[in-house]
């Protein structure tokens, strides 16, 4: 349920509805929005109905009561009345007018390719810094990551450049450590349903950036956002990365119909991997222009100083010397769905 109250309405007013809210056993979460304050009543179906008997459209302050229609509660654009949720990570601000270009390797493997990495997308303008420490690989006998001693560099990384760092987190027991040097906590594509996973992230309260499944629909990833939202962590981003559907011509089908879609449902941020949907380097570009353009909050792609050498991933990874250049065009298409630039690209514009 949820409870809209009158422009007028009092914080005594507001306070008596919440208590009321909490006495059934429902969770009251406040939006206070430009205007008027919304309370949403988030509980299962029985407190559901419970809330629905307390006839708070009666009290005083109170404007309307009304069902929230969708599955998911704390994700539905329904309970911000539509505004976008904008995630703030260090100075970076992700969703709303601004756009943020997050690149890096797909895995850390050593101090001179992250550093590389870091200098060259720092300098074309990406706000955030990716690297996998922990790497969610289909074969068991394929490069793991380098876990602690990947998560060492990324924070020499962030040290040296300023920029903050998205990593993923595939095991609970290594959040500790994640939360060490993770500004933004991935959680990648095979982990979306992981609902133990997502829980506990959602109790860290790390912006977190959370990959759609390879075959979930956008009210599965939606789910699965609510169970990070629910814990009481508001810093969530939902990020398209293809999906699987019978084309075999590439990797996976990069779904651009996600982000229109997401932002009519959601207020969190959308942003779109176009690396790994590609797996190929040739069809970055182009899917992130189109990506940009359709309005994502921000892109996630993947960039290696010598991709031929790479341990993972190369042949969809941007070359460092030509990042920038990308970098300058994927604004420039953010900025036709209304992004601001970013300061530090504004004078090429
Ligand atoms: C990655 O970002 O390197 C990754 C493994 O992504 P996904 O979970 O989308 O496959
Ligand atoms: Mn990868």
């Amino acid at each position: 349920m949820m409870i809209v109250m009158k422009e007028t309405a009092s914080e005594a007013e507001i306070e008596t509805v919440v208590e009321k809210i909490e006495r059934v056993g429902a969770h009251a979460h406040r939006s206070s929005g430009a205007r008027v304050t919304v309370i949403g009543a988030i509980g299962d179906v029985e407190t559901d109905a419970q809330v629905g008997a307390l006839g708070l459209e009666g009290l005083p302050g109170v404007d309307r009561v009304v069902p929230i229609l969708k599955p998911y509660k704390l994700a539905s654009a329904q309970i911000r009345h539509g505004e976008p949720s904008v995630i703030e990570v260090g100075s970076r601000r992700i969703g709303g007018s601004s756009f943020a270009l997050i690149a890096g390797p797909c895995t850390v493997e050593s101090r001179e390719q992250v550093l590389a990495t870091a200098d060259a997308v720092k300098a074309g303008g990406a706000a955030l810094l990716r690297g996998g420490a922990y790497k969610p690989r289909t074969s068991p006998y394929t490069f793991q990551g380098l876990r602690e001693e990947g998560l060492a560099l990324l924070a020499e990384a962030k040290e040296h450049t300023g920029m903050p760092i998205v990593t993923e987190l595939m095991d609970v027991r290594d959040l500790p450590a994640v939360l060490e040097i993770a500004d933004v906590i991935q959680i990648g594509a095979r982990n979306m349903q992981n609902f133990t996973l997502l829980s506990e992230v959602g109790r860290a309260g790390r912006p977190v950036l959370l990959k759609r499944g390879l075959s979930a629909t956008l009210e599965e990833l939606l789910m699965a956002a609510e169970y990070i939202l629910k814990e009481g962590n508001p810093h969530v981003m939902l990020c398209e990365r293809g999906i699987r559907t019978f084309e075999s011509a590439y990797r996976a089908t990069l779904d651009l119909q996600a982000v229109p879609v997401l932002k009519e449902l959601t207020h969190l941020p959308v942003l779109v991997d176009p690396s790994h949907a590609a797996g190929r380097r040739e069809l970055v570009r182009a899917m992130s222009l189109a990506a940009a353009a359709a309005g994502a909050d921000g892109i996630i792609v993947e960039v290696h100083p010598k991709p031929e050498e790479a341990l993972c991933d190369g042949p969809q990874a941007l070359r460092t010397e030509d990042f920038a250049e990308y970098a300058q065009a994927v604004h420039a298409a953010a900025a036709l769905a209304g992004k601001e630039r970013p300061k530090s690209l504004a004078r090429a514009a």
